[in-house]
C-alpha cells in the first residue's frame, strides 16, 4: 500500500510466480517473491519501496488475475495507439481514455522497440496531461503581469513584432519533444518567412558531436544499428550511458545480451547498475574517454586483433591512426584515466574477439569540449574491428528525447534543411526556395549557445521557443536567464508555464502528448505514428497549428496545412530519407530511415555495403588525448559530473507534475564517496552547498561508493537545486555543445541538517 503506482490484493493471488519471474528474468529487478508459507507475491521486505522494485510494472500486466494492480486507475473507456513521450527508445503504448482524460497507460506488445515493457516514466508518467497548471489560453505580459488574452490578440501581437523583426535579429528554438511535424513546420517559417537559420534545438546540448562527428567517419549522425538487436551481440562497450537510468527499455535488452552469454564492458565513471551485469567495469576519469579508447585501440593494434580486410576494402586513413596510438600504451593510458592497464589489454581482446560487438553511447560522450573528439574515437573503433555494417555491431549513440533525432532530421538545425541538406549548398537551397516559393538565406545561422549569446550582446532582439526551458537546461544557467531578460520580445510556447516561460512577453499554449497526431522518430531512426486521444486542455493547440496561424497573420503562403499528414507529404517530397514513408505505411510499427521509395522496407542497419562519405570510404580520425576545460585545483578540488535518474526527465517540466514520480524521488542529491564525505566532516542527507566558478546551489547529500573519490554527482530536474548554475558553458570547437558533463566545484557546509531523509 506504500508504493504509489502499485498495489496488491492478496486476496486475489493464485501464487502463480508469473509477477516475481518478470520482475527477476525480464526486468532484472529481483524486487518480489512469493510468500511461499501463504501463497501470495509480495515484496521483499513488505513494502515494495524497500526493494529494489523499479517500479516498471511489468508485474502488473504479468499478473493473470488482478492481485497487483495499478492504484487510482479508473476503467478506461478507450485505448488508442501511441508512442511514450519521454525517452529516445520510443516505446510503443497505448493511452487509455476515461471521461476524455489520459487514465492509463500500457505497453504496446506489437511494438518491435519495446514489446509491451515500459519503464516507470512511460507506464506511470501521465498525470501531468490532466494537471490543473496546465496553459489553457494565450497570456500576454503587462507591467510585468501575465494576462489571458484570445488567440486573435496574442496572434496579431506577435505578428506585428516578428514581422518587424526578420532577418538575424530573429533566433527560434525548437523543440525534441515535439513531433516531426511541429519542427518541420518551424524550420520552415524561420527560414522561409523570418529570413533567418538561426534556429537550433537542445540536440546541441546532448548529441551534436554525434551528428558533427559521425557524418565525417561514416557519412551520418545517427544509430548504426537497432534495439532488438542488441540481445544477440557477443559483446556491448556501453560508454557514458547509464542505460538503465536514461534508457531503461535498452537497458534490459542489454541485460538480455548478457543472459544470452553476451560479454558487456561498461565503462563510466560511477559504479551503475549496469556495473552488475558486467564482465568489466572501466572507471575511468571524468573527461578522459579519448584516452581510454586510444589505449584499447592500441592494444588491438599491438596485438593483431583489428579487422585487416574490413580497413583495407571499406576504410581509409588507418595508417596516420596507427602511427597516432603509438604513445597510448597502458601504462600510459592508465596515468590519465586511473583503469589498471591490465583492464585496459582485457577490454581490448573482450571487444576485438567476441564479435559482433556494439557500441552504446550517450551524453557521457558527447557533452565535453572534445566531445565530437569522442564520437569520433567511438567511431575509429568500431571500424578498426570491422564491427560496421552487421547485425548486433556498430556505433550507436541513445538520443535521449523522444524525438531528437526528428528534430535533426527535420533540419531544426542551423546549417541544413530537412534531411540534411546543407543551406549553403546552392543545388539544394534551389529545391527548398522553390518548393516554398522564397529566397533563402544561404548563411548558416547561429547555435543555441550562439542564439542566447548573442540575445545577451542584444544581437537577436526577437527569439521564439517552442517546447524549451533554458533557463533550467542552459549551462551555468545564469547566463541564460540574462540572455532571456536581454530579449526586446520573447515568445514561449509550452504546456506549463516553466521558469523560461515566466520570462516571455507573450506565451502560447501548446496541445502536448495524447493531444495531437503526427510522427516521432526514436534513437534507432524509427519514424513512429503518434494519435490523438484526447481533446487539448483548455484552448492550446497543437504546435504546428500555432506556428500556421502566426505565419498566416503575417501574409505567409504556405502554410495552409489542414492536418499533420498534409505536413508530411511536404517532408516526403523533400527529405528523400523519409520518401517513401506515408502515414499509412508507418501505421503498423513505423520505417526505420533511409525508406526512399514507397516499396523499400525501411533500413535497420546502416552502412551494409558502404559508407555515406563521397567516396563510400568509413574516415580514421587521428586523436590526441585533450583534458577537460576544467580541472580541480586548491579552490575547486573536486568534479562534478552531471546525470539522469530513473524517475525524472529533463527539467521535470512534466514528471516533477507527476505526484507519484515525486514520491520515488523528491529532490536533488549530491552523490559523494564517502572518503571526500569524511575529509569534508559531512553526514548522509545533510543539506550542503555546492559552488563552481559560476553560481552556487543547494541539495542534500548521498553518501555512497557509486560517485568515485574526488568526483560527485548531480541531476539537473530540479528547479530548486538548478544544477546548471554550476556547470561549465565552454563549447566543444566543431559541434558547439557544452561541457555538460564536468567543472569543477567546491563543497560547503549549511549546517543545516533536514529531519526529513
Ligand atoms: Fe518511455 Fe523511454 Fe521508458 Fe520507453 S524507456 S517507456 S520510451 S521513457
Amino acid at each position: 500500500k506504500t508504493h504509489p503506482f502499485i498495489e496488491r490484493d492478496a486476496n486475489k493471488c493464485i501464487g502463480c510466480q508469473r509477477c516475481a519471474r518478470v520482475c527477476l528474468e525480464v526486468q532484472s529487478a529481483g524486487a518480489l517473491s512469493i510468500n511461499q508459507r501463504v501463497g501470495t507475491a509480495e515484496g521483499f521486505g513488505g513494502s515494495l519501496l524497500k526493494t529494489p522494485c523499479v517500479s516498471c510494472g511489468q508485474c502488473l500486466d504479468a499478473c493473470p488475475v488482478g492481485a497487483l494492480y495499478a492504484k487510482a486507475e479508473p476503467v478506461q473507456l478507450r485505448q488508442v495507439k501511441s508512442i511514450c513521450h519521454y525517452c529516445g527508445v520510443g516505446c510503443g503504448i497505448y493511452i487509455g481514455v476515461n471521461s476524455g482524460q489520459v487514465a492509463s497507460i500500457r505497453g504496446d506488445n506489437d511494438n518491435p522497440v519495446n514489446r509491451g515493457m515500459l519503464c516507470v516514466k512511460g507506464r506511470f508518467g501521465y498525470e501531468f496531461v490532466n494537471h490543473p497548471e496546465r496553459l489553457k489560453t494565450p497570456l500576454v505580459k503587462s507591467g510585468g503581469e501575465f494576462f489571458p488574452v484570445s488567440w486573435e490578440e496574442a496572434l496579431d501581437l506577435i505578428a506585428s513584432k516578428f514581422a518587424a523583426g526578420r532577418g538575424s535579429r530573429f533566433g527560434a528554438i525548437s523543440s525534441a519533444k515535439c513531433t516531426n511535424e511541429d519542427n518541420y513546420v518551424l524550420q520552415k517559417f524561420t527560414r522561409s518567412v523570418m529570413n533567418t537559420n538561426n534556429i537550433d534545438h537542445c540536440a546541441r546540448l546532448c548529441h551534436a558531436p554525434s551528428v558533427a562527428g559521425l557524418a565525417q567517419s561514416l557519412g551520418s549522425g545517427a544509430m548504426t544499428n537497432s534495439i532488438n538487436e542488441i540481445q544477440s551481440a557477443s559483446s556491448i562497450l556501453a560508454i557514458g550511458s547509464n542505460t538503465t537510468a536514461s534508457h531503461p527499455v535498452i537497458g534490459i535488452e542489454v541485460i538480455k545480451a548478457v543472459k544470452n552469454g553476451a560479454r558487456l564492458i561498461v565503462a563510466n565513471p560511477r559504479k551503475i547498475d549496469l556495473c552488475r551485469f558486467a564482465t568489466l567495469w572501466l572507471r575511468h576519469q571524468p573527461g578522459t574517454d579519448v584516452a581510454l579508447l586510444n589505449g584499447i585501440m592500441h592494444v588491438i593494434v599491438q596485438e593483431g586483433l583489428h579487422d585487416a580486410e574490413f580497413i583495407a576494402t571499406r576504410c581509409e586513413g588507418f595508417e596516420a591512426l596507427r602511427c597516432s596510438l603509438n604513445t597510448f600504451t597502458p601504462d600510459h593510458v592508465e596515468k590519465i584515466t586511473g583503469v589498471p592497464g591490465e583492464k585496459i589489454i582485457e577490454a581490448a581482446r573482450m571487444y576485438a574477439t567476441h564479435a559482433p560487438a556494439m557500441i552504446l553511447y550517450a551524453m557521457g560522450i558527447t557533452q565535453h569540449t572534445h566531445g565530437t573528439d569522442n564520437v569520433l574515437a567511438v567511431s575509429n573503433l568500431a571500424m578498426l574491428t570491422g564491427n560496421l555494417g552487421k547485425p548486433s555491431s556498430g556505433v550507436n549513440p541513445l538520443r535521449g528525447q523522444n524525438n531528437v533525432q526528428g528534430s535533426c532530421d527535420m533540419g531544426a538545425l542551423p546549417n541544413v534543411f530537412p534531411g540534411y541538406q546543407a543551406v549553403n549548398d546552392p543545388v539544394k537551397r534551389r529545391i527548398f526556395e522553390q518548393a516554398w516559393q522564397c529566397q533563402l538565406d544561404p548563411v548558416p545561422g547561429l547555435t543555441l549557445t550562439e542564439i542566447l549569446d548573442a540575445a545577451q550582446q542584444k544581437q537577436i532582439s526577437t527569439l521564439y521557443i517552442m517546447g524549451e526551458n533554458p533557463v533550467l537546461s542552459e549551462p551555468d544557467a545564469s547566463r541564460a536567464r540574462q540572455a532571456l531578460e536581454a530579449v526586446a520580445f520573447l515568445v514561449v510556447q509550452d504546456i506549463f508555464l516553466t521558469d523560461t516561460a515566466r520570462l516571455a512577453d507573450v506565451v502560447l499554449p501548446a496541445a502536448t502528448f495524447g493531444e495531437k497526431d503526427g510522427t516521432l522518430t526514436n534513437t534507432e531512426r524509427r519514424v513512429q505514428r503518434i494519435y490523438k486521444a484526447v481533446e487539448p486542455a483548455g484552448h492550446s493547440l497543437p504546435d504546428w497549428e500555432i506556428i500556421c496561424r502566426i505565419a498566416r497573420a503575417m501574409g505567409a503562403e504556405g502554410f495552409n496545412f489542414r492536418n499533420e499528414s498534409e505536413i508530411f507529404d511536404e517532408i516526403r517530397r523533400l527529405a528523400p530519407a523519409f520518401g517513401g514513408m506515408t502515414y499509412q505505411r508507418l501505421e503498423e510499427s513505423g520505417l526505420q530511415w533511409p525508406c526512399p521509395a514507397e516499396d523499400h522496407p525501411g533500413t535497420p542497419i546502416l552502412y551494409l555495403d558502404s559508407f555515406l562519405t563521397s567516396n563510400g570510404k568509413g574516415r580514421f580520425k587521428p586523436l590526441d588525448y585533450k583534458p577537460p576545460a576544467e580541472s580541480v585545483d586548491d579552490e575547486y578540488p573536486l568534479l562534478l559530473t552531471t546525470e539522469r535518474s530513473l524517475y525524472h526527465y529533463h527539467t521535470g517540466t512534466m514528471t516533477r507534475r507527476v505526484s507519484g514520480l515525486n514520491v520515488l524521488r523528491s529532490s536533488e542529491l549530491v552523490e559523494i564517496n564517502p572518503e571526500d564525505a569524511c575529509k569534508l566532516d559531512i553526514k548522509d542527507s545533510e543539506m550542503v552547498r555546492v559552488i563552481s566558478r559560476r553560481g552556487a546551489v543547494t541539495a542534500r547529500v548521498k553518501i555512497t561508493p557509486d560517485s568515485p573519490p574526488g568526483v560527485i554527482s548531480m541531476t539537473f530536474h530540479f528547479a530548486e537545486s538548478p544544477t546548471n548554475l554550476l556547470t561549465n558553458p565552454a563549447l566543444d570547437p566543431v559541434a558547439k555543445i557544452p561541457e555538460l558533463k564536468v567543472c569543477a566545484v567546491r563543497i560547503e557546509k549549511t549546517g543545516f541538517l533536514p529531519t526529513v531523509v
